[in-house]
């Protein structure tokens, strides 16, 4: 040990960034006040989340996260230490190797992140080490907002109302300084060693173009967006074959970028007079709020459904069915295309993405949670909150959901949303020559025009593997068998 007085430790988690950031400045300041500085880390820990450890699309998200802000933090003079085990151990063996006094990280609200924490703050304090937390998360720390009886809004407009009322307008604090970080004062593993690149496949091209993770990526997603995209987001947004969205929602999954952030973007590229575009877009930021929100106060909600009454859903084990759904091949080009963007690009648009969880919960009536499962596995925005918020509302069993009875029609959804077939024909090439008119119901074009095209129906694409209206019928029975076991 030298004489410099002990570091303050930084564990970083889901907040990859160093700009408003209130934990990581107070972890600073503390250091300040002692003369020293902070050793920041990050814990690559399988153990603590349990069953819902990263997909493997979020393992290459992070890696490239890390990288990103290991950068960032080596051009101010620090080194970020990655380091593998049980966080709490780790934490606990940091904290000795180091003789740091004091730990900081942001909240993060997942049940098991919440208990982590606590179990973190416990073994620390076992040898006398405090762990000193900050919200950073969100808009709103889960718990802020009530309804008027102090309980949890639970219908998501008058949740956004009362947010709306009151979004932050201070001002984001600035990144630690040059020199405010340690180097040199523990080891950590090697990028080679950290393991969280697929070893299986390869990100397709499309990926790779599609993604740069870390917080400059980030900024210029936001930037591109409010450029090209805000202007019209209102309606453009429910198109799946236009650029209409930000795709920033695996970064501020990773907190690179802040929510708080990208109000104060918005607010400084005055954009108030895209009025309509500007509210609808906040009010996604909103749904994310308020998935967190549920999240917390509900915290069964990523296993089990928020309405009791669904624990008696006759769901069906529908392997072969679940299959085709994974794969892209049931027939039903929207759903495919959905299912194949998601393999290639570790996305999928959120318009298709209702129809594509409807379609596996009500046409083939498979529980939702194996739907969020392969979602989890696949999506390099996967996040807890907005992935079981996001498949209860579309099975109807979650919190303001959607009513059950709405069955998205996969076919009308398509003509509506994609109605020059452009998105169908970029994911599913078998049916690009296929006209407008037809490509989201090519079993109902004359079977010569199909020929001429060079499709054949079973095989070079699917028959579609249930018919719409027996399947719809099937959801509406087994809805009914569901309330007469209440
Ligand atoms: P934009 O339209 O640009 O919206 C801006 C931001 O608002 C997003 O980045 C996101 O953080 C938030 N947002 C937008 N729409 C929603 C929404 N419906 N619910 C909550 N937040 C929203 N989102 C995830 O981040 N992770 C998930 O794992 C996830 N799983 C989903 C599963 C299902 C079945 C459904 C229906 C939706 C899911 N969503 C999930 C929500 C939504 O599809 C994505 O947030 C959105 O498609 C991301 O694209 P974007 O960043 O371009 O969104």
């Amino acid at each position: 040990m030298t004489d410099k007085p002990a570091p303050v430790l930084y564990w970083f988690r889901q907040d990859l960034r160093l700009a408003d950031l209130p934990a990581l400045n107070a972890a600073a300041q503390a250091a300040a006040d002692s003369g020293t500085t902070v050793l920041p880390c990050f814990i690559l820990d399988d153990a603590s989340p349990g069953e819902w450890a990263l997909g493997e699309a979020s393992q290459w998200w992070l890696h490239h996260s890390l990288l990103s802000l290991a950068e960032q933090i080596t051009a101010k003079g620090g080194e970020l230490v990655v380091r593998r085990g049980r966080s709490d151990e780790a934490l606990a063996q940091l904290a000795s190797e180091t003789g740091a006094g004091r730990v900081y990280c942001s909240q993060a609200y997942e049940p098991w992140n919440r208990e982590l924490e606590a179990r973190v703050g416990k073994q620390l304090e076992a040898q006398d080490v405090s762990l000193h937390t900050l919200p950073g998360a969100l808009l709103f720390a889960p718990g802020d907002i009530l309804n008027q009886s102090g309980e949890a809004f639970k219908v998501f407009t008058p949740f956004w109302r009362r947010c709306r009322s009151q979004l932050p307008t201070d001002k984001l604090a600035q990144p630690p300084g040059d020199g405010a970080f340690a180097a040199g004062v523990v080891s950590g593993l090697a990028t080679d060693d950290w393991d969280l690149l697929p070893k299986q496949w390869q990100p397709s091209p499309e990926w790779q173009d599609m993604w740069s993770p870390g917080t400059s990526g980030a900024a210029r997603a936001l930037e591109t967006f409010i450029e090209r995209a805000l202007e019209g987001y209102r309606d453009d947004r429910d198109k799946p074959g236009v650029a209409g969205t930000s795709r920033l929602s695996p970064h501020l999954h990773w907190g690179e970028i802040s929510p708080r952030q990208v109000l104060a973007t918005l607010r400084a590229a005055g954009t108030d007079d895209l009025e309509d575009d500007r509210e609808k877009f906040l009010a996604e930021l909103g749904w994310r709020e308020f998935n967190q929100h549920l999240l917390y106060h509900f915290p069964h909600i990523d296993a089990q459904p928020f309405k009791d009454d669904f624990r008696n859903m006759p769901w069906q084990a529908n392997e072969e069915g679940y299959r085709a759904w994974c794969q892209g091949r049931t027939g039903y080009p929207i759903v495919d295309a959905g299912m194949r963007e998601l393999w290639q690009t570790g996305f999928m648009h959120n318009r298709v993405r209702m129809i594509c969880a409807s379609f596996l919960t009500k046409h083939l009536l498979v529980p939702w949670q194996w739907g969020a499962k392969w979602f989890w596995d696949t999506l390099v925005d996967a996040d807890l909150a907005n992935n079981s918020g996001g498949w209860q509302w579309v099975a109807g069993c979650g919190a303001d959901a959607s009513p059950w009875f709405r069955i998205f029609n996969p076919v009308l959804q398509g003509k509506k949303f994609d109605p020059d077939g452009d998105y169908v024909r970029r994911w599913v090439p078998e049916l690009a020559a296929l006209p407008a008119r037809h490509i989201h119901d090519p079993w109902d074009m004359p079977p010569m025009l199909l020929a001429a095209e060079g499709v054949e129906l079973g095989a070079d694409y699917p028959h579609p593997i249930v018919d719409h209206k027996e399947a719809r019928e099937m959801a509406l029975a087994a809805y009914q068998e569901r309330s007469a076991g209440t």
